[in-house]
């Protein structure tokens, strides 16, 4: 690798401390993330949360009287009053807290002269790097060098490594290392701040320490959270003898000018969504020599580079996008746990405590496709989490009398609903039951995993259809479903749906063909899933009448209304700035949603119809959600404008880190990283991933010489290098590929490789 290219693995912040940056730097495995704060920065801004370890945060009064008329609009008005926990990601205890003192005297950055400041993270093996040169108060010149990463290789283990130089003075320094249980989560967040009065926001502990104990020069800490009870402990330890001073682990030096003062910390956590006794997990990890920082880091990196050669994007000829999906990739890569499926991948991953480390359709619809083609382990292992958490839609479905499988629009590890409760968002946002579903249709097609099929996703399958077969109705011939919206939050309370219908439809009929196909091949296995499942041939009936008369809503021309009533709402746009003020009664839109629909189910529109839907929703669709600019670029791409796919990439790709939206202060918009992901695979690069083969139609931005990446489908591993005269694919895996370009079809065996004009 030239240097040239190892600039564009290397993220590099310098002096300015924006409130985004700890989130920029953030390190992690799955299991945890690392905000990029540093206590020497002096800046705050910190956060470690654990995959699966969630608490309630007790949240203040809401005044429904300040309530904006849209958020009237979104609430069951009658419930506001009531509501009064939340489920949450817990901030945990810090366990790389330390403190310094130089000479005598603490050292506090705040009071010190910065001469210089950097911080960088290596997107190829996860390793951030802060680098300090301060003068004290006393004029003391020093420069701190520390290094950090989460552990690929062992996901239960954080390392750093320090370095203090004295430059212009003797004097004796002194490290303590200990674990900060004082952190906590914020008690009000988004569209509410505003409607509560203001004075009772603040930063509540949502666990208890339970122990602190001192073992063999280390730091062990066990807690509990406040409410639900749920354990995680932390431990800490240096790589030097330390005296124990109260709960601090503590090293000295005399240091002389030059002399360079090292150690290295070794950090391990474990919680109780993944072990029954996280205390003893991580005092029998004590028990254990230090493996070092430089032998974990090469055992993690080696993990990483495995990772990075399914998952990279190699973009020639343009910076910018290279840094920025690079950094979405990790982003991606750091927040999905790949050894178990408590777990999956909140909205924010593991980087912030944004929309309280809820799971959302984000995850199914908008990461899945990058997981699903470069990890297809990690994909299965989001999906086998809904699948695991069925029991959770089962009792969202009959609690709002529906039979079958209603997934929560909201949830952490419990896969029960836990969307605040007076939020209609709750019992309209429904679209995310049939997006599970296709995501694992989804998964099935490009893996042929035919025992994930039964195992999980048949039976998936069958209860959210169930579900759908039992939310509709039939009126004057055919089958409608009320009160469900698609992703577009400004109409929630619809009939008819677009985005509901045809996603529901498509959700019955993978249920019914999967069902019919394996009741063929294996009538035990199918008699065992009716029987456990408890589904009558009624509903199997009423499931089979929906899939044949559900209103498509498409009208002439191939436009499809949002929903029923949609077009005769006025043709008013309420832009960015002002979308929560009003009520829902313009054809303002959100985000995608009708063109969402197209980009999942390409199936529905041709060409032309398809450029007829973009004409009528794009000019009207104002991209209050992350969500919506990938897509977008998608379909610019598909249809052929340039400019605009341009426009909307530039917007999703290295959303965080070119910061082209802002708000990434409580993490990072790791939807919008699976949709960069998609927008240049999918748009610019043209391979249509929903179909039974791949087919390939680039539309590479002139400024992009040339762009590799490569995909897992189905038993092959197809290298692509694409430019602007040829496609070149060469098959590493194990099965063969077909391959379309401009319409004609080749196989790529396992071994051979491929290459065409364009
Ligand atoms: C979007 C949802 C999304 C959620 C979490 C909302 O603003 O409208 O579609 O799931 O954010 O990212």
């Amino acid at each position: 690798m030239n240097a040239n290219e190892d600039r564009l693995w290397i993220v590099e912040l310098g002096a300015s401390p924006e409130r985004a940056i700890p989130t920029l730097l953030t390190a992690g495995n799955g299991r945890i993330g690392v905000r990029g704060a540093f206590p020497e920065l002096g800046e705050g801004g910190g956060g470690i949360f654990l995959a699966g370890f969630y608490d309630q945060l007790p949240r203040p009064d809401l005044f429904p009287e300040r309530f904006t008329p849209f958020l009237v609009s979104w609430s069951h008005m009658g419930k506001v009053a009531g509501y009064k926990r939340e489920p949450c990601i817990v901030k945990c205890p810090d366990f790389l807290a330390g403190s310094w003192r130089i000479g005598g005297k603490a050292l506090d950055t705040a009071s010190c002269k910065v001469q210089h400041k950097a911080r960088a993270l290596d997107l190829r093996t996860g390793e951030v790097r802060v680098e300090l040169r301060l003068v004290t108060p006393e004029s003391i010149e020093l420069r701190i060098v520390k290094r950090r990463f989460a552990s690929m290789a062992d996901e239960t283990a954080v390392y750093e490594r320090t370095e203090l130089e004295l430059f212009n003075t003797e004097a004796e320094v002194e490290y303590r290392a200990y674990i900060d249980d004082t952190t906590a989560n914020f008690n009000i967040s988004g569209i509410y701040q505003d409607t509560s009065d203001g004075t009772d926001h603040e930063y509540i502990r949502l666990y208890d320490t339970t122990r602190t104990q001192t073992q063999q020069g280390a730091l062990a800490m066990d807690i509990r959270g406040r409410v639900d009870g749920q354990r995680a402990a932390f431990a800490t330890r240096l790589n030097l003898p330390c005296a124990v001073s109260g709960e601090a682990l503590c090293i000295r030096r005399r240091l002389k000018p030059g002399e360079v003062f090292s150690f290295e910390r070794e950090c391990s956590f474990e919680c109780s969504t993944f072990h029954a006794s996280p205390l003893s997990a991580v005092r029998s990890r004590l028990d254990s020599p230090q493996m070092g920082y430089e032998a974990a880091k090469r055992e993690s990196d080696t993990v990483w580079a495995a990772l990075w050669d399914t998952s990279d994007v190699s973009i020639d000829g343009d910076d910018r996008a290279q840094l920025g999906i690079r950094h979405s990739l990790y982003m991606l890569l750091i927040s999905a746990c790949r050894s178990s499926s408590n777990v999956s991948v909140p909205a924010k991953g593991l980087s912030g405590e944004g929309y309280r480390g809820m799971v959302f359709w984000d995850t199914d619809i908008h990461m899945l496709p990058f997981f699903l083609y470069t990890q297809p382990d990690t994909a299965r292992r989001i999906l086998s989490f809904r699948h695991r958490t069925l029991g959770g839609a089962r009792e969202k479905a009959a609690k709002y009398g529906q039979a079958g499988a209603s997934y929560p629009w909201e949830t952490g590890v419990s896969g029960r609903e836990e969307c605040e409760d007076f939020l209609k968002l709750l019992t309209h946002q429904l679209h995310i039951t049939s997006d599970v579903a296709y995501a694992m249709g989804r998964y099935v097609q490009a893996t042929g995993d035919g025992g994930f099929l039964k195992r999980c996703a048949a039976e998936c399958y069958l209860e959210t259809a169930r579900f759908w077969a039992s939310k509709g109705y039939e009126e004057g011939g055919s089958f409608h479903i009320a009160d469900a919206s698609g992703p577009d939050e400004l109409h929630l309370e619809c009939r008819d749906s677009a985005y509901i219908n045809n996603m529901a439809l498509h959700n019955l009929t993978l249920a019914l063909s999967a069902l019919g196909r394996l009741k063929a091949e294996d009538p035990a296995w199918y008699d065992e899933l009716v029987e456990r499942t408890g589904v009558t041939k009624d509903e199997l009936k009423r499931m089979e009448r929906a899939q044949s008369a559900l209103v498509s809503m498409k009208g002439p021309g191939g436009l499809y209304e949002q929903c029923e009533g949609f077009f005769a709402l006025e043709d008013r746009i309420v832009w960015e700035d002002s979308v929560y003020d009003v009520p829902a009664d313009t054809q303002t839109v959100k985000q995608a949603d009708v063109l969402m629909l197209l980009f999942l189910l390409p199936e529905l529109a041709d060409r032309e119809e398809l450029r007829r839907n973009w004409d009528y929703y794009e000019p009207r669709t104002t991209h209050t959600s992350s969500l919506s600019y990938g897509v977008h670029g998608i379909l610019a791409a598909r249809l052929g404008l340039a400019e605009k796919a341009a426009y909307y990439l530039e917007k999703s790709l290295g959303i965080d880190l070119w910061d082209t939206r802002g708000g990434c202060e409580d993490g990072a918009h790791l939807a919008a990283d699976g949709m960069s992901w998609s927008a240049v695979i999918s748009g610019l690069c043209g391979v249509e991933l929903n179909a039974d083969v791949l087919s390939v139609s680039p539309a590479l931005p002139e400024a992009w010489r040339e762009v590799r990446f490569t995909l897992l489908y189905r038993g092959a591993k197809l290298r692509f290098k694409l430019d602007h005269q040829q496609l070149f694919i060469k098959n590493e895996g194990t099965e063969p590929a077909a391959v379309v370009l401009a319409g004609r079809t080749c196989t790529v065996k396992a071994g051979d490789s491929f290459c065409r004009s364009l």
